[in-house]
């Protein structure tokens, strides 16, 4: 059985980057249209034996980081309810924001599956805010550095069950 994962949060977290590395080359819509965005990208993603369709909320690269505006929550509301499970991202080495509550407050109400992940966890400067992210009250949150590809053992293992 397939599944198909969102990976949702605020702006510059790095899920563009983690989207990346799980879909590789294996793009499966690219809007060519000029003039057209894209708010949502889908691909085939790979991550050993698992094979899913990721989404990336793309498109907020615009917003404002210190406020929620409606596209954002749109956006993500869209994400969530296309998707069986969501993976939200925070960014460890900047902390939890108010807007990452908002996300938390959005998914808990939302989502039926999230994995918790706080991500640009390589290296000591990160410590302090994985261990913030327990906060969110979404569970224990997967340590993952996507630049680095470190961490997706621990993403896999979580997946594994509800694939
Ligand atoms: P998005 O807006 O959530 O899609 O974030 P992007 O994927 O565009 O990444 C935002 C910035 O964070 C980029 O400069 C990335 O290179 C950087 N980034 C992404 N993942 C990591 C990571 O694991 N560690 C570090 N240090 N930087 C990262
Ligand atoms: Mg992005």
């Amino acid at each position: 059985m397939s599944f198909t994962l969102a990976i949702v949060g605020r702006p510059n977290v790095g899920k563009s980057t983690l989207f990346n590395r799980l879909v590789g080359k294996r793009l499966a819509l690219v809007d060519d249209q000029p003039g057209v965005t894209r708010d949502l990208r889908e691909g085939d993603a790979r991550l050993a034996d698992l094979r899913f369709t990721v989404v990336d909320t793309a498109g907020l690269e615009d917003a404002n980081d210190d406020s929620l505006p409606g596209r954002m929550r749109r956006l993500t509301e869209r994400a969530v309810d296309m998707a069986d499970i969501c993976l939200f991202m925070v960014d460890a080495r900047a902390g939890i924001t108010p807007t990452d509550q908002v996300f938390a407050e959005i998914l808990r109400k939302r989502s039926a599956h999230v994995i918790l992940a706080a991500n640009k966890a390589e290296g000591a400067a990160a410590d302090a805010g994985v261990l913030d992210a327990y906060g969110l009250g979404l569970g224990e949150p997967i340590r993952l550095s996507a630049e680095h590809g470190e961490g997706l053992n621990d993403l896999y293992v979580q997946l594994l069950p509800l694939a």
